[in-house]
């Protein structure tokens, strides 16, 4: 795949709808294309995450991986569709190659996607797919059909799905499809299961898996060891903000609408603060000071609430005062306030920290910074969840996303909790949470959104 800047058309390329990404293509993609294509499968990639994360049954599973791929996956050149669907793919791949934890996550998401746009195929594309895959699989004939078609029909009926004359049946090592056999979907005989074409699913997927996995690994390889220089540096930083990417609303200071008063902060924080922040916030006013990464965590959230320059000087002074001084406030402290609202320095409205950004920090002791249910202890987190108001089965809910590393659904279920609200969105920004909060709280003023 070569990545150029021109303004020439890709060219168009031949191939099923469901692509199998065995080899990346060759076609001239946009740098531009490069970065959108992927940001696109992205967010098809985390609605499946959180999705899965729910506990989505399979059925509702199939229709949001649809609504996904509908929504994000389309472009206004039908021809086009395709190669977006395989560029992507490749961009991430390269994306997610780089670490065993990012291929896992990867690698689980596009198998997951996969396993839903193959059920939605037709027959006839099912069938060409397998072909495809080479799976050294025979359909059963007719003969042999005849001879076990009482027992087919026995396993078939008792999954509720009667049997009907037209299905094919494929004869397979049982110990390549465990997932049916350990859900009795399959009649075994002699070592082989007997696999209906609706079933034949299984055997796809572990095809597909197991491919994208060893591909990963190469393209990790390669990518450390054999990419020209020149193109390295070009596409590292593009790799480096995609694995970081936040795709959610913009929160900085120029697109916020409302306005919060000083005298209100107190209440707000309280009632409407996500936990990273509510901490952060509560460390302020017990210790009267903040070091560099909790002044930035905090300090660009207030602004993203609508907290204006004025205020936060006043906020900031009132509180390091008490433990510096005011006089040593103004000369060490009071630039960096004004520089977070891009009145400094290169005068940038920088915008408040993502879910993604605060969860990948990484605190020292004696920072206050970071996402408390990423970094804090399970003793602390659970003190700090008890004081917001959560207990019983929810703290249990939470503590068990926190468990599977799922932190922005433990975020999510804890301001469900405290709402006695559902957030179908999912919390994904500390500036999200309070909006949404705000919303629940203060139905008419709905600030940013
Ligand atoms: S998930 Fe996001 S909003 Fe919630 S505590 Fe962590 S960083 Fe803050």
């Amino acid at each position: 795949m070569e990545i150029v800047r021109s303004e020439r058309k890709p060219v168009a390329i031949a191939a099923p709808s469901l692509s199998l990404y065995r080899s990346a293509p060759h076609l001239e993609v946009r740098l531009e294309d490069f970065e959108l294509y992927a940001i696109d499968r992205l967010r098809v990639l985390k609605g499946i995450s959180d999705g899965l994360s729910r506990g989505k049954k399979p059925d509702e599973m199939e229709k949001l991986v649809k609504e996904l791929w509908r929504t994000n996956m389309r472009h206004r050149d039908p021809d086009e569709v395709l190669n977006k669907d395989i560029i992507s793919h490749f961009v991430l791949r390269l994306v997610y190659c780089r670490t065993e934890e990012l291929r896992k996550w990867f690698l689980s998401m596009e198998t997951t996607l996969f396993r839903y746009r193959f059920r939605l195929e037709s027959t006839e594309s099912q069938r060409r797919l397998m072909t495809e895959f080479q799976l050294p699989y025979k359909a059963l004939s007719h003969a042999e059909f005849e001879t076990v078609k009482d027992k087919l029909g026995q396993v078939a009926r008792s999954i509720g799905q009667p049997p009907n004359a037209d299905t094919v049946f494929f004869k397979v090592p049982f110990e390549e499809v465990a997932e049916l056999v350990a859900s009795r979907r399959v009649y075994i005989l002699k070592g082989y299961a007997y696999v209906p074409m609706n079933q034949v699913v299984s055997l796809v997927v572990t095809q597909f898996r197991c491919k994208i996995s060893k591909a990963l690994v190469l393209t990790n390889r390669k990518w450390t060891s054999t990419i020209r220089d020149q193109e390295k540096d070009r596409l590292t930083p593009i790799v480096e903000a995609l694995s970081n990417s936040y795709l959610g609303p913009d929160y900085s200071e120029s697109k916020i609408v409302a306005e919060i008063s000083l005298k209100d902060i107190d209440q707000l924080a309280n009632k409407s603060f996500p936990l990273c922040m509510h901490h952060l916030f509560e460390k302020l006013r017990e210790d009267h000071h903040l070091k560099h990464g909790g002044r930035m965590q905090l300090g660009l959230f207030l602004k993203g609430v609508g907290l204006k320059l004025d205020d936060a000087l006043a906020f900031w002074k009132a509180e390091f005062s008490k433990k510096v001084g005011a006089e040593r406030f103004d000369k060490e402290y009071a630039y960096s306030i004004r520089h977070n609202y891009g009145k400094e320095g290169k005068r940038t409205d920088y915008t408040p920290y993502s879910c993604q950004k605060i969860i990948s920090s990484t605190p020292s002791v004696g920072d206050h910074h970071g996402c408390p249910y990423r970094h804090f202890s399970e003793e602390n987190l659970r003190a700090a969840l008890g004081k917001m108001g959560v207990g019983g089965r929810s703290l249990d809910d939470v503590m068990d996303k926190v468990r599977n590393r799922h932190y922005q659904l433990a975020c999510t279920l804890t301001f469900e909790a405290i709402h006695a609200s559902s957030c179908d969105t999912g919390i994904n920004h500390p500036n999200h949470y309070f909006s949404e909060s705000q919303k629940i709280l203060q139905p008419k003023i709905q600030p940013m959104t």
